[in-house]
């Protein structure tokens, strides 16, 4: 019967009808995707929980603007210092890894509007007699994530100008680093204050001082930003910081206890997809409380 009918439809119309189809209807089943490249090492802006979810301030507030504005967000974990190759390159379109705004990668890479600040922080074992003085000039090997602003401070103030530094360790992500600052492979490692708050809160560490460099941290996208997505981004910021979404993100990974996002996030991570402003409530109630 179908079959007959289907016989009556004159071939182009058939041809005509599987075209559209094929080309629609990838449209409305999948919206449209935005891939984010970080370096997932560095709470509380993006690290990932037990249940491999990406999470942290950087994360949440690019999924937030993207649902926002119909998109879909994939996240690849990248080394730091692969991520502005992977924006050149187009493998990525928005790079959100805590960030700082710099002449070399605005010279690369199109910057949004500043989202937060900080500033370098020295960290130490719990145990160490160090002072930040004989920290960065006592002979000690010093650490810093590879690629990072703070891997080019030491470099151009410590190790060029020939102060006392055994060496300068660099790592692929913050976590090795700090692991080996914990089992004594070396005295001191340097990362964003934001970050290294969170390191010393859950490990035998301890901040004794911090550098000021004032880093002013940006998302950014390919130069040109061939994708149109920059506008979006800062539109999206200037909306959120307008909202209670901006208090109820700085409260959940800011004052709130980390160590619960995998319990939080498995509770509401999924109103992402409903609701942000209620995503970003519960989950700032749930990390803040007791
Ligand atoms: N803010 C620093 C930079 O941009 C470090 C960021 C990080 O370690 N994720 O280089």
């Amino acid at each position: 019967m179908i079959l007959k009918a289907i016989k009556k439809i004159p071939g182009v119309l058939l041809v005509l009808t599987f075209l559209l189809t094929i080309i629609i209807l990838p449209s409305w089943a999948a919206p449209e995707k935005i891939i984010v490249g970080t370096s997932a090492d560095w709470p509380p802006f993006e690290w990932v929980d037990s249940n491999n979810n990406f999470v942290g301030f950087d994360m949440d507030l690019l999924k937030v603007i993207a649902k926002s504005n119909g998109y879909d967000v994939e996240i690849l974990d990248i080394g730091f210092d692969s991520l502005i190759p992977a924006l050149q390159s187009g493998k990525v379109d928005l790079l959100a890894a805590g960030m700082t705004l710099t002449e070399e990668r605005a010279a690369v890479a199109d910057a949004s509007n500043t989202y937060w600040s900080g500033n370098q922080g020295v960290l130490v074992r719990e145990d160490s007699e160090l002072n930040i003085a004989t920290a960065l000039s006592g002979g000690n090997s010093i650490g810093a994530q590879r690629g990072t602003t703070q891997a080019d401070w030491l470099e151009d103030n410590l190790v060029q100008k020939g102060v006392n530094v055994k060496s300068l360790e660099l790592y692929e992500t913050n976590d090795l680093g700090i692991m080996d600052l914990v089992n004594k492979r070396i005295e001191v490692f340097v990362a964003d204050t934001p970050a290294a708050e969170a390191f010393e809160k859950t490990n035998p560490i301890k901040i004794v001082g911090t550098i000021n460099t004032e880093e002013q941290y940006v998302f950014y996208v390919q130069k040109g930003d061939p994708k149109g997505i920059l506008p979006m981004v800062n539109e999206g910021l200037t909306r959120i910081q307008m909202s209670s979404i901006w208090n109820n993100l700085v409260n959940a990974y800011f004052i709130g206890d980390l160590t619960k996002i995998s319990d939080c996030y498995a509770k509401f991570g999924s109103l992402l997809d409903e609701d942000v402003e209620a995503f970003a409530k519960n989950l700032a109630q749930c990390m803040m409380s007791q």
